[in-house]
């Protein structure tokens, strides 16, 4: 790809932002499901990019319900990431709206939205690995520090590992320690919504396990979550709804159980994972 602005030829198949059709399936299942549950956080119609001119999300869509876990899935480069982030203020939203517990919180800036409750892990460099565990459970409430022997007992209540080893430094715990120490720094401020990118990347299975039999404990402990993954299967395992995000709009929407089970969706997006398992 030599000329990225060119957006008339939508047939270079190793263009990963050209325009191809979604399959037509995907008309039929755009619903997000109704739990029954009240609704936190909806995000409408995004669109939303780095560059001028260039959208990656190209109308997306999620809505997070109370105490439940939003799975996104989907190809590389269809834009999840760039939907968390926009979800949390770090890129432009071009239109649509994202809000929260009724208030239109639409690109605004991170800090204002941690300070409503929102906690947001990125996929990569997500701890300080020089400072201690300790020193990076710091780090996430350093705004309010009188409340950090609080907020510590809450955390390692939920990852006991984080206080048996928190003189540690970061940087000497394996992945999956560390993505502990990432989740316990976003959850040192009590959110309400904790917004993942790719908790498992990089993880052995057991350690990927181990990651989302905690973020199920992390959601059971009131935390509504919105969680990007490359890891599918497991995703939609633990997923409350769950939908495809492709070329930066909504594929497939349903519970977890329902795109594990819907033959497009192991077909076009569960193809290799599924034999994982
Ligand atoms: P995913 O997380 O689904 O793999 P991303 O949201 O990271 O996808 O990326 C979607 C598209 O946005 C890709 O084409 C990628 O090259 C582009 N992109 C991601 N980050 C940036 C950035 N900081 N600047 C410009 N383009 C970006
Ligand atoms: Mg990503």
């Amino acid at each position: 790809m030599t000329d990225s602005t060119d957006s008339t030829d939508s047939t270079d198949p190793t263009d990963p932002t050209a325009a191809r059709p979604l399959p037509p399936e995907a008309a039929g299942h755009l619903e997000h499901p109704d739990t029954g549950r009240p609704v936190l956080m909806t995000a409408t119609d995004l669109v939303a990019g780095y560059l001028p001119g260039v959208d990656i999300l190209n109308g997306a869509s999620l809505e997070l319900r109370q105490g439940e876990l939003v799975g996104i899935i989907g190809p590389n480069g269809a834009g999840k990431s760039t939907l968390i982030k926009a979800l949390f203020g770090l890129v432009p939203v071009r239109s649509g709206t994202v809000v929260l517990d009724g208030e239109d919180i639409t690109s605004k800036p991170a800090h204002e939205l941690v300070a409503q409750g929102v906690g947001y892990v990125p996929q990569t460099k997500n701890v300080f690995p020089s400072l201690t565990i300790e020193e990076n459970l710091r780090m996430g409430i350093f705004l309010d520090p009188g409340r950090f022997d609080e907020r510590f007992e809450r955390v390692v209540s939920l990852f006991p590992l984080l206080a048996d080893r928190r003189r540690e430094r970061a940087g000497l715990l394996s992945g999956g320690q560390r993505q502990m120490v990432a989740m316990g720094r976003a959850l040192m401020t009590d959110p309400s919504v904790l917004l993942l990118d790719e908790p498992s990347a990089g993880l052995s299975p057991l350690n990927q396990d181990e990651v989302f039999a905690r973020i199920d404990e992390v959601k059971a402990a009131g935390v509504s979550v919105v969680m990007v993954e490359q890891n599918a299967r497991k995703c939609l395992q633990i997923a409350d709804v769950a939908f495809v995000l492709d070329q930066g709009r909504n594929a497939y929407t349903g519970t977890g159980r329902e795109l594990m089970d819907d033959p497009t969706v192991i077909e076009l997006y569960l193809g290799t994972l599924a034999r994982d398992l």
